[in-house]
């Protein structure tokens, strides 16, 4: 049984098959290739883009979909993840598509299921369809044409399961990240890092911002400290136009932005930004990904 828990379960050969798929799908047309399975939604932390995004690709492809509601659900009453888990699998579900804040959750509850588990997110470890769709509006953009392009990645790199997917992904194919943060949101990698977007902005061919994730901070500054954090930071890593210039950038975000902290206004309505455009393609992605875990021979 195959599960889908960071971009590496995937070989460069399977991630060009789900990209062919996903060009298939782009016209988002339903179809019946699932028709009769059932995938389990199971969000242990918000989501708007990503849960909406994977039910409507499975009623694309003919599946049902049952949400559990897990502030309604029995790991309210004490219940471990992983008894929550192994009593929907003895409900023969097809997928179990799950988020949680623990890193390293996901992979833990392999051994108790008969169904793939597909990660929707696990704390700051790994986010591996957001990644496949950020490097299939990429591949998109630039027709194929991606060795070699320069990709910044934005903001809080330390906390961004999306930042870790990538910079698991992006260089398998050819492209080169570079990191740009404050120092409290650097990790030690071996990839080029700077704290000044502007040292590096001639050479970029993409940007990928972040939100800073707060969820994940432990927050020891004082309120007035914070606020002078936030100016400093809006000033050195916002996306402006300003920034950009002229210069002919391709930029995204995951989503959910925090407009004019991440990305200005204005950058967000000018057409060199395809954060919608990552939304339209999640879907095809996920319904290419949906289709060949559900639809995988069992080994
Ligand atoms: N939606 C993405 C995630 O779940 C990015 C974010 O929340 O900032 O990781």
């Amino acid at each position: 049984m195959k599960h889908l828990i960071t971009p590496n379960d995937l070989t460069n050969e399977e991630i060009e098959e789900l990209f062919e798929d996903a060009k298939l799908f782009k016209d988002l047309k339903s179809n019946n290739l699932l028709d009769g399975k059932i995938v389990v939604t199971l969000f242990f932390e918000s989501s708007t883009r990503t849960r909406s995004s994977f039910e409507i690709a499975a009623k694309r492809l003919g599946a049902d979909v049952v949400n559990l509601e897990v502030n309604t659900s029995s790991t309210n009453k004490g219940e471990t993840v992983e008894d929550t888990v192994a009593n929907l699998n003895a409900m023969k579900p097809d997928a179990i598509i799950i988020r949680h804040k623990d890193c390293g959750l996901p992979e833990s509850l392999k051994s108790y299921v008969d169904c793939p588990i597909i990660n929707a997110g696990d704390g700051k470890n790994a986010h591996p369809t957001q990644a496949l769709l950020d490097l299939f509006t990429i591949d998109e953009h630039y027709n194929g044409d991606i060795e070699g392009k320069n990709i910044a990645i934005v903001g809080d790199i330390a906390n961004s399961r999306v930042a870790t997917s990538n910079l698991e992904l992006l260089p398998r194919f050819g492209l080169n990240p570079i990191l740009v943060a404050p120092k409290r949101f650097k990790v030690t990698s071996s990839f080029k890092t700077v704290s000044n977007i502007k040292d590096v902005i001639d050479d970029l061919d993409i940007i990928m911002s972040l939100r800073v994730q707060h969820e994940r901070h432990e927050i020891t500054a004082s309120p007035e400290k914070q606020a002078k954090q936030k100016e400093k930071y809006i000033k050195k890593y916002c996306i402006t136009k300003k920034l950009m210039g002229n210069r002919d950038i391709l930029l995204l975000h995951p989503g959910p932005v925090n407009r004019n902290i991440d990305i200005s206004d204005e950058m967000l309505l000018d057409p060199r930004s395809k954060v919608l455009k990552q939304v339209e393609n999640g879907v095809a992605i996920r319904m290419a990904v949906l289709k060949k875990f559900i639809l995988q021979k069992s080994e």
